[in-house]
């Protein structure tokens, strides 16, 4: 059970009147991003993307799009919900719901041979060697199958006033639920313990889920960034890493903050001194037109300046969206250009196995002029 300090404090947002998504649209512009991969059709198979372009929330569906309609096809678990779904985002797409796989590749076979289908796009990254094969063999035979790449997650990477919406409530429960429990950590729990309260609480504040599986990496074993929350007992001396997020209408949100249980060596204090500088320096890399190396640079100049370039172990960012971890990346061989609208994290480290680990985490969304924190946790280093 959640136990939570008598003075709660409550979600800052209303999770009731959060502004739509504009899914009506995603199929347009999907339409030029396949004429100009060269394909007069794209099979969509993700979930994730099917979902992007239709707002629907199923576990199985194949999304046909050509450049006059599309079709959507699921099976007798999803009939209404995908009629009611896609009438609410207002998507325009015929809606087949066949009893059997059988009937699900006949009813694709039909719209390619009446559509007159010469290329064929599938999603690379998401097509098995096994279903290419079906793909070839048994749906499609006799036309080409093109290999495309990120032609829907190209779309998601910009978000959209609803999306921005979303993460950022997720954000806002994300912080509220550390605020109502972030106490706790004087009370000596386990890392799993205080992992479970943050998880219950997020919960109790209105989040569908966790983003991910809550990181709680106390002491040594903070030195390993993405440790799993044991049963170590959380004690003076210790760093505390704790990174986690919120999921709210399929939007996740991802935030780390390093507490310092105690007191803190001379070391400890410099290495969360170093941390917040150096992630100070990448949100203020952040802005539209620079290179996403450009703002892991800045980060891990900081660090090395320090003497810890060595010990920052991973890149300083990613995308976050409907994935967790998704485009733009952001890391020194990163070739991602930051832009208006993207959601990216800023997350440098330094992790020294002999004194534990200190991460500062912070989602924003990049504006006009620089970029907006959606996590608003101060960065302090006491519980
Ligand atoms: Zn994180
Ligand atoms: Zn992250």
């Amino acid at each position: 059970m959640t136990v939570v300090s008598a003075d709660v404090v409550d979600l800052p947002v209303d999770l009731g009147v959060l502004p739509a998504c504009h899914v009506s649209a995603r199929l347009g512009q999907l339409r030029l991003g396949m004429d100009a991969a060269g394909c007069d059709a794209l099979l969509v198979t993700s979930l994730t993307n099917i979902r992007y372009l239709t707002g629907f929330t199923g576990s199985a569906a194949l999304l046909w799009v050509d450049v006059d309609g599309a079709l959507f096809v699921t099976d007798g678990r999803y009939a209404q919900q995908s009629y009611e779904q896609l009438s609410t985002a207002e998507v325009v797409a015929d809606i087949e719901v066949p009893a059997t796989g059988a009937g699900q590749r006949a009813a694709m076979a039909a719209r390619a041979t009446q559509h007159g289908a010469h290329r064929i796009g599938l999603e690379a990254e998401h097509v098995t060697w096994a279903a290419h094969q079906r793909y070839t063999d048994e749906w499609f035979c006799g036309v080409e199958l093109v290999p495309t790449v990120a032609l829907v997650e190209g779309l998601r990477v910009v978000k959209d006033v609803g999306e921005v919406a979303r993460i950022a409530a997720a954000c806002a429960i994300a912080d509220t639920a550390l605020a109502n429990v972030r106490s706790r950590l004087h009370d000596g729990p386990t890392e799993r313990d205080f992992a479970g309260e943050l998880d219950g609480e997020m919960r109790r504040l209105g989040a569908d889920d966790v983003s991910f599986e809550t990181i709680v990496a106390s002491g040594p074993n903070g030195a390993r960034p993405h440790a799993r929350p044991g049963n170590r007992r959380i004690d003076d001396g210790d760093l505390v890493v704790v990174d986690f997020g919120a999921l709210l209408d399929g939007y996740h949100s991802d935030m780390t903050r390093t507490f310092q249980v105690g007191e803190p060596t001379d070391v400890q204090r410099r290495m969360w001194d170093v941390v917040r500088d150096a992630q100070q320096a990448g949100l203020e890399a952040v802005r539209p037109g620079v290179p996403a190396a450009d703002v892991d640079r800045a980060c891990r100049s900081v660090i090395e300046e320090a003497g810890w370039g060595d010990a920052f172990l991973h890149s300083t960012g990613h995308g976050v969206g409907l994935d967790i971890h998704e485009a733009p990346r952001v890391g020194a061989t990163d070739d991602a250009t930051i832009a208006a609208g993207h959601v990216v994290t800023v997350e440098p480290g330094v992790y020294l196995p002999e004194h534990g680990g200190v991460r500062i985490e912070d989602t924003v969304v990049v504006t006009e002029g620089g970029c907006r924190l959606l996590t608003a946790t101060a960065k302090i280093a006491t519980p």
